[in-house]
């Protein structure tokens, strides 16, 4: 059985990306007329307690949504225009130059933890942040009656929560929650009825193979219905496995003729360290990426006023720094 309880890293800097880029997702997609299915094939617990045990005792939102949150006068400051070019770095520990508040994706985000932490959003004060959305509540927040959610988590204690989660909710048959691999369940969606579906793929990457499962599986997604948006997280650690994903979406999304955007951020170096008595410190998550085909158009120009300041108030060491890529 497995180990990865997200409660560990609920609201840790790698949330921070893949939470502002759903939700970007989500408030675009959910504009049209016609019905969105939105499946989420490694849904989590969907609410955790920034203020539990887990939270407390990993520090992993300290180095994320706290840190993000700590700094408003920076946040209220600069935004630095990144170049025309698709591919942009901020590195070297410079900070962004320019633009007055948060970038709209970024505000979006923070008005969503408000509207879950009514004491916070009252006096702003982060010591009243206590409640974090899990991806499951983020795509609920959006959803109209028309529009169907389909969740899958295997951990039968996270299964557990997020079933009675959901279920206070009070949304009925409109979110089903099953305790089914995701992987293999997404098969049984896709097409959806009203040919429109958006597709969260964010596993734990516990074990090795999940980097294959996620390719394979985002490539029979694809051939089954071509339209559909595909949105997949992926740790950036020194492992092949990982090194090798983005680049196997990136080839698949080109031959199946599909645009795509990878976006990414780095808050620290992935190098080991030692203390002063020698023993070795691991660095923790360094960086974390968000891999996106049939990205809505406007996803590109919402990350690039939003990347700058992750970096800028989230980043630890002067290799912080994002990279925004597009094609098709
Ligand atoms: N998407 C969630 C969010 O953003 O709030 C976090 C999900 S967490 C990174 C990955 C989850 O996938 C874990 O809760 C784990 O128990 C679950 N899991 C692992 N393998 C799975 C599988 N094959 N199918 C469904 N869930 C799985």
């Amino acid at each position: 059985m497995f180990s990865y309880r997200h409660a560990f890293h609920a609201g840790n800097h790698a949330d921070v990306l893949k939470h502002t880029t759903l939700i970007a997702l989500m408030k675009y997609l959910t504009q049209k007329d016609t019905a969105l299915t939105v499946i989420d094939t490694h849904a989590g617990a969907g609410l955790y307690r920034l203020d539990g045990d887990y939270t407390e005792t990993s520090g992993e939102a300290q180095e994320g949504i706290f840190r993000l949150l700590s700094e408003p006068k920076a946040a209220a400051a600069p935004v630095k225009k990144a170049p025309a070019a698709t591919k942009t770095a901020a590195a070297g520990g410079a900070k962004p130059a320019a633009a007055p508040g948060w970038a709209p994706a970024l505000q979006d985000y923070i008005d969503l933890l408000r509207g879950l932490n009514p004491q916070f959003a009252e006096t702003g004060d982060i010591a009243h942040l206590k409640i974090y959305p899990g991806s499951p509540f983020i795509e609920q927040q959006f959803l109209s009656g028309r529009d169907k959610l389909k969740l899958f988590e295997l951990h039968p204690t996270d299964f557990k929560s997020l079933s009675g989660n959901i279920e206070q909710l009070g949304v009925g048959r409109q979110v089903a929650v099953s305790r089914e691999d995701g992987f293999e369940a997404l098969k049984t969606f896709l097409p959806p009825p009203a040919r429109r579906a958006m597709v969260l793929c964010d596993p734990s990457y516990e074990m090795k193979s999940d980097y294959g499962r996620v390719a394979t599986c985002m490539a029979d997604a694809v051939k089954r219905f071509a339209t559909g948006t595909y949105v997949v997280w992926y740790p950036i650690i020194p492992r092949p496995e990982a090194h090798d994903l983005p680049r196997k979406l990136k080839t698949l999304a080109v031959k199946a003729g599909r645009s795509w955007l990878n976006a990414a951020l780095t808050v620290k170096s992935s190098k080991l360290t030692t203390d002063t008595t020698g023993e070795v410190i691991r660095p923790g998550l360094p960086a974390s990426g968000m891999f996106v085909i049939n990205p809505p158009h406007t996803l590109k120009a919402e990350l690039q006023a939003a990347l700058p300041q992750m970096v800028a108030l989230l980043g630890q060491d002067r290799n912080a720094g994002f990279t925004l890529e597009h094609g098709g």
